[in-house]
């Protein structure tokens, strides 16, 4: 067991690394942080006078991580918020449609519910496949698109499945690695048909109980970073604020997690004379997406005096890529949450990877193309009382097919100068995969 450790990264996943390590008994735990507040992508804040989350606002409730999180830190289920509908609508060239339900990640569980013939066909055939085809097995299904498509069709992918994971992801899921992208899928690969292996899941049994699909924190997605800065304050032998770590010569310890984007570790191992040329440009080959989060508080009673009669019981639209729009999702807080308030709010996404120049762009010209998009596009017309842009730089990995078999070479090579990492490059960039991801590190100290 290694008696000194340094912990770079303050995001959830730095977080977690640096708790687990002090739980498994590491004596001198430090945790570096460049920013002045823990927490990283997880931001709650107020505008206009009501609370809005400036990155995630939700996790996923089917992974075990993010609930046992919450346990750990005493807030409890009935301290959690789960969206109140499961409407969704999709913006297509062919303008809104709503999402079938129910669903696991787009693909459509019950041929009974409402659809299309065109579509239902589609799922028939998938569930009434006995044997995977040899040409279920091609080289492409290293991809969610390939995968799904091979199983369900272009149809359903195209109009379902693609602009959820998009939307997801700040991606295009036809490049997309299957196995870290979709795990849910990946672990079907030998079931004939996708559909009833997703129903046979105990997961999807829980969503066909309508039990939760997300949860947050009543308090917002803050309360599990204060809860979690609590413990580390407590336990941990420094927490460093306002540190940016450029080399590891600085912080000299048995080892280092590193909860840090790959391209920073790259630099981190550049800058620190660590022996792994390989290690570095690997790391340097995983792309990033920025994402841009435009909060807007408009007054209203309720909802229906800024959305259009469409949208009434909705928590959101998201946009195909075939619009070719700036935004690619907007969620409506109130609605989606059930929140009784004499506001709406509006989070508005932009910016995925190989179109995210508007990110760039100053507020005031965001501001101008998101209010004229949801004018022209959904016709959203009111006039926000309040807005925020939050700028996500890099934020969203890009998990192309080799990813997992990449990071196992570095992982290894650097874990034999006691180096390990954490964070959503790694595994997944949903908050129960960063929470997955720092236990990971920590554990693999023992090792
Ligand atoms: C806008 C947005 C919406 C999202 N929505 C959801 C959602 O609803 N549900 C969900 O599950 N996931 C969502 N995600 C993804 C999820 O929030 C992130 O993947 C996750 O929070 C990343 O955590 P992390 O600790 O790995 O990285 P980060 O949160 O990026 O933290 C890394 C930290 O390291 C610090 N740092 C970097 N370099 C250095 C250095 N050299 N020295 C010291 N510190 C350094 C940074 O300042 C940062 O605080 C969203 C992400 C974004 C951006």
């Amino acid at each position: 067991m290694q008696k000194e450790v340094a912990v770079i990264g303050g995001g959830i996943s730095g977080m977690v690394a640096a708790y687990e390590a002090k739980k498994l008994g590491v004596k001198n735990v430090r945790l570096y942080e460049k920013t002045n507040r823990l927490g990283g992508a997880l931001k709650t804040t107020t505008l206009g006078g009501v609370q809005v989350e400036e990155g995630a606002d939700a996790f996923l409730a089917r992974v075990p991580e993010g609930i046992e999180l919450c346990k750990e830190l005493e807030i409890e289920e009935h301290e959690l918020f789960s969206p109140t509908t499961a409407k969704v609508l999709l913006l297509g060239s062919e303008g809104f449609y709503e999402l079938i339900q129910p669903q696991v990640l787009g693909v459509p569980l019950d041929p009974n519910s409402e659809m299309s013939e065109e579509i239902r066909n589609e799922l028939l055939i998938d569930l009434e496949r006995e044997e995977i085809q040899a040409d279920n097995r091609k080289p492409n299904e290293k991809t969610v698109g390939g995968f799904v498509r091979s199983r369900i069709g272009n149809l359903i992918y195209e109009r379902q499945v693609a602009p959820l994971l998009s939307a997801i992801s700040a991606s295009n899921p036809d490049l997309l690695d299957l196995d870290v992208t979709t795990p849910i899928f990946s672990n079907l690969k030998n079931s004939p048909s996708l559909i009833k292996g997703l129903q046979n899941t105990a997961v999807t049994a829980n969503t066909k109980k309508s039990a939760p699909v997300f949860y947050a924190p009543k308090k917002g997605m803050s309360e599990i970073v204060e809860g979690l800065s609590k413990k580390l304050y407590e336990e941990l032998n420094s927490v460093e604020l306002e540190t940016s770590i450029q080399s590891l010569s600085e912080i000299p310890a048995d080892a280092h997690i590193l909860a840090i984007p790959a391209f920073s570790v790259a630099k981190l191992l550049a800058n620190s004379n660590i022996d792994s040329e390989t290690s570095k440009d690997m790391l340097l080959e995983i792309e990033f997406a920025s994402v841009g989060m435009v909060q807007l508080v408009y007054k209203a009673q309720n909802s229906k005096d800024i959305l259009p009669e469409r949208f009434k019981g909705a928590s959101g639209a998201l946009v195909l890529a075939e619009k070719n729009l700036n935004i690619t999702a907007v969620s409506f807080s109130s609605q989606k949450w059930g929140k009784a308030s004499d506001s709406e709010v509006l989070r508005v996404s932009v910016g995925k990877h190989n179109a995210d120049a508007i990110v760039e762009k100053s507020d005031e010209e965001i501001l101008k193309i998101v209010l004229g998009e949801l004018a022209k596009e959904f016709q959203i017309e009111a006039t926000p009382k309040a807005s925020r842009i939050t700028r996500w730089r890099k934020s969203f990995p890009q998990y192309f097919p080799g990813h997992t078999q990449k990071l196992e070479v570095i992982k290894d090579a650097l874990k034999k100068q006691n180096i390990f990492l954490a964070g959503s490059s790694l595994n997944g960039v949903g908050i129960p995969a960063c929470i997955r991801s720092g236990r990971e590190a920590a554990l693999a100290l023992l090792s």
